[in-house]
């Protein structure tokens, strides 16, 4: 079952509850307020590689790699 994180809107505290059903009502513990933001759980989102990779052509070091005509 999930535990969602909430800020309460008026006394800006979290707390943690264990949500049944998203109609479940919350209440916050300090002040008892009904209004509360969920907070989404911190995902580790992984890191979406969108920096375009420099594929050159596979130039060798030496000169007789390929390429340069040497032979
Ligand atoms: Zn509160």
């Amino acid at each position: 079952m999930p535990i969602y994180e909430y800020i309460c809107d008026d006394c800006q505290a979290s707390f943690e509850k264990i949500v049944f059903n998203k109609q479940q009502e919350i209440s916050c513990p300090k002040c008892s307020s009904k209004k509360a933001t969920i907070q989404l759980s911190v995902f580790s989102s992984a890191i979406a590689g969108g920096s375009a990779k420099p594929s050159g052509g596979s130039s060798g070091g030496s000169c007789c790699g390929g390429g340069c005509g040497c032979h």
